[in-house]
């Protein structure tokens, strides 16, 4: 169980991005005062509201704002026959091979000649290694009692095929969308929170007619690379890269990733991936029921293609937070070198939209009407209330974790009834009345949030 979690190594705006993850209280490594559990980490306070917005940003855009979406929240344990059908009990390995001389282990198609590790040329032959997660389940271990974490969301969507249509009475083209965990045993976990174990994914199965799935494979891909740019990911860092015709899984006929360019390179957010049929024909075959849909115009019976957009919730948090981060010169400061690093989140993701800071936290009249402010607000925005500290820091703190706005209560507010009001990128303060608060901020957020 040792702690190979270090991010020591990583390229200079990792290290920052990691250090702010920790510092502030996005990411801490799991079991950390036991030394650590490699590949597995902990979203902390801001981690947890970051991930929750991301995915209700993602369900909000591909099920309620649609008319031919619904969700799903299957189970991650499934009937082991699940993983015969799929192709994952005999398909989903790594070929393994070990350096003879240092007795490291590297994934075979990861290497170039020699052993990155001492240089040698004598490597064992390849094994392969199935990189779902086993268990077992009840009281008795044997054979029987055993099945996998699931290593994808997906065929918890597949096998629901029926059960949705018959409850739903949907008709092609539509699809589902589902949220959760998925595990797999990776050889090479590493970058962070790029590449773990346990990670959850957010899974979009959309059934087609076949003739239709080429333009519904385009379309998809157009909508989902809109999604990362409409949340805020800068432009010239999200490119589009469709899969050669070697690099396709056998049953897809294309692929397509949308791959973000992170401090240690471009590498993949999402796969849209046209699948065919062979997921509903697999589980008709392997368990003997009618998985085709029935056209009730045409009178005909088929297996739909299946267009999957396939994205993971941690690698998108983690291109999210490594694009937000700025650090920048602090004008008109008193200070000749004063800077900030501050998170531009946008409205949606930011975890926190407004902190609520008394100038003073000994004045009780003051103290008092912050607090209240907060009440008022939370009504509308997640807000917090914070007087940890004078209010230079206050203002550091929060835009190290993206608030949107800071309202400062002084003592002068006491007096006039107005608070101040800074915005997190301009830092313009503005003067607004305390019974004109909640709308005035609500009129900011043009977001629904
Ligand atoms: P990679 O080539 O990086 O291993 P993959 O092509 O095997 O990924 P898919 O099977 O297409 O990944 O899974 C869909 C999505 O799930 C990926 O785009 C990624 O966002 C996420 N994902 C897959 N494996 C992991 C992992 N080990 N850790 C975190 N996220 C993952």
């Amino acid at each position: 169980m040792s702690n190979n979690n270090s991010t020591a190594g990583q390229p200079t705006g990792m290290e920052k991005v990691v250090s702010l993850c920790k510092r502030r209280g996005f990411i801490f490594q799991s079991s950390e005062i036991y030394g650590g559990l490699a590949s597995a980490w902990d979203y902390g306070p801001f981690g947890a509201e970051l991930k929750r917005n991301l995915k209700n940003a993602w369900w909000r855009s591909v099920v309620h704002e649609r008319d031919d979406m619904v969700g799903l929240d299957a189970a991650i344990l499934m009937h082991p026959d699940t993983w015969k059908a799929s192709g994952h009990a005999e398909n989903f390995i790594d070929i393994l091979v070990d350096c003879k001389k240092c007795k490291k282990r590297f994934r075979k198609d990861h290497l170039k000649g020699k052993c990155p590790e001492c240089g040698a040329n004598d490597f064992t032959e390849g094994r392969a290694f199935n990189l779902m997660m086993k268990t077992s389940l009840g009281a008795v271990e044997d054979q029987g009692s055993v099945t996998y974490m699931r290593p994808e969301t997906a065929q918890g969507i597949f096998v629901n095929f029926s059960n949705i249509l018959d409850t739903t009475h949907r008709k092609l083209p539509f699809g589902v969308a589902q949220i959760g965990k998925a595990f797999r045993n990776e050889i090479t976990p590493g970058n962070y929170t790029f590449r773990t174990r346990e990670f959850e994914q957010m899974e979009i199965e959309y059934f087609t007619k076949p003739d239709d799935a080429d333009k519904c494979h385009e379309d998809w891909v157009q909508k989902r690379f809109q999604w990362y740019l409409d949340l805020g990911i800068k432009k010239e860092n999200l490119r589009l890269r469709p899969h050669g015709k070697d690099e396709l899984a056998h049953y897809a006929k294309a692929c397509t990733d949308i791959e973000y360019n992170f401090p240690f390179g471009w590498s993949e957010l999402e796969g849209i991936a046209n699948r065919t049929d062979f997921d509903l024909k697999q589980h008709a075959q392997f368990s003997g029921k009618d998985l085709q849909y029935h056209d009730k115009v045409t009178n005909e019976k088929f297996f739909p293609f299946i267009i999957e957009p396939s994205g993971g919730v941690d690698r998108a948090a983690l291109a999210f937070l490594a694009d937000a981060y700025h650090e920048e010169k602090v004008e008109g400061s008193a200070k000749e070198d004063a800077s900030r690093v501050v998170l531009r989140l946008s409205k949606a993701l930011a975890p926190t939209k407004v902190a609520v800071l008394p100038l003073l936290k000994n004045r009780p009249e003051i103290v008092a009407l912050a607090k209240k402010i907060k009440q008022e607000l939370q009504k509308e925005f997640v807000a917090v209330y914070d007087d940890s500290a004078a209010i230079g820091k206050l203002y550091r703190r929060q835009d190290e974790v993206g608030t949107f706005y800071c309202v400062t209560v002084d003592v002068q507010s006491l007096e006039d009834k107005q608070v101040t009001v800074r915005d997190r990128d301009t830092m313009k303060q503005e003067r607004v009345p305390v019974d004109n608060i909640r709308k005035y901020l609500t009129e900011k957020f043009s977001v629904n949030l």
